[in-house]
């Protein structure tokens, strides 16, 4: 299984990545990447889950943060504050913003998102193919209460880091996924694929935006090879963020299990849970997916690696099942 395709969001993609690298040194990797997070601010184009893999995979991230730069500062950030200019809640730091200022450049002199992140990853070499989702423009808004008893929608991140998920979320919509096309290169890695993994990102925002671009599912089932994912959610809570709370905005119960029965038998043809939801095995595979409960948890690169291990042995079951 030479050919492996990843669909990332962020931390949780990124993570895993490193430890797949280590399992499999002679894989040859393609991350579809989503960049429905992606916001503008200050004039500035900033695709956070990119950037999360291409740091991570390129030792640029700040490790016990999971997001942007080691070593990071925030004097630009308070340069602005201190003109009134905001937001004040998006952390970037001033390292970060050079990434920001040479995409923003770049897209301004008509390179597409997909030809800048190839520029980007020519300073970091991840070791993988980063390709964004798509070249075209999605965002991911989402549904909350207005306060006067309607409903509005805000950008995903002001509900996410702002909001601190902290409000009820109604519904999440990739706006401008229909007209979306698969960026370049996208297709044609998943028709060249010896495998999919969906590491354990988050099944709505992150996979599931990545999965609404039109094209993308029936890429992966086309590739006609083993599809195997790893749960987010451990014990039912997700280990970092708030992945419950855009699940249950979406009717998805916070299990191993419902994520699993969510993404379908139809996409997925493995699934792997953390021990502690052993009892989701008989569960899934009573749904047609073939499933294994071992660690989940990503506390080194070393455990990343372990997960990354027994998805390759469930992929290797899958194709000779
Ligand atoms: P984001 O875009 O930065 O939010 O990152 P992703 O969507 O790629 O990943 C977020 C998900 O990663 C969350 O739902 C977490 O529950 C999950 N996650 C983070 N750390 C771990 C871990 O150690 N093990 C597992 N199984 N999931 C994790
Ligand atoms: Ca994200």
């Amino acid at each position: 299984m030479r050919r492996i395709v990843v669909l990332s969001g962020g931390i949780g993609g990124a993570r895993f990545l490193r430890g797949l690298q280590r399992a499999a040194p002679e894989a040859d990797i393609t991350v579809i990447g989503n960049t429905g997070d992606d916001i503008h601010l200050f004039g500035l184009k900033v695709c956070p889950d990119l950037d999360t893999v291409m740091y991570t995979l390129g030792g640029g991230i700040h490790e016990e943060q999971g997001w942007g730069r080691a070593d990071e500062t925030f004097t630009v950030k308070e340069e602005l504050a201190a003109y009134g200019v905001g937001p004040e809640w998006f952390g970037l730091g001033d390292r970060d913003f050079a990434t920001h200022i040479v995409r923003t450049q770049m897209i301004a002199a008509g390179y597409p998102l997909s030809a800048v992140t190839e520029a980007l990853c020519r300073r970091w070499q991840p070791g993988v193919r980063l390709l964004p989702m798509t070249d075209d423009r999605v965002e991911t808004h989402v549904l909350i209460d207005d306060g006067a008893g309607g409903r509005k929608a805000v950008h995903f991140q002001e509900y996410w880091v702002r909001l601190r998920a902290s409000v009820p979320a109604h519904a999440v919509v990739p706006v401008g996924a229909e007209q979306a096309r698969p960026a370049p290169g996208v297709l044609e890695a998943l028709a060249e694929a010896d495998l999919v993994l969906f590491p354990p990102s988050n099944p709505v925002v992150s996979v599931g935006t990545i999965l609404a671009v039109p094209g993308m599912r029936e890429g992966i089932a086309e590739a006609g090879v083993p599809v195997i994912g790893l749960s987010p959610l451990i014990g039912g809570a997700p280990v970092r963020g708030m992945a419950d709370k855009v699940l249950a905005a979406v009717g998805v119960e916070s299990t191993a299990a419902a994520v699993a029965q969510h993404y379908g038998s139809g996409l997925l043809d493995g699934w792997l849970v953390d021990t502690a939801d052993r009892d989701a095995v008989t569960v899934v595979e009573a749904d047609g997916i073939r499933c294994r409960a071992v660690p989940l948890l990503m506390t080194d690169v070393d455990a990343a690696a372990d997960m990354a291990r027994a998805a390759l042995d469930l992929a290797r079951e899958v194709r000779a099942a």
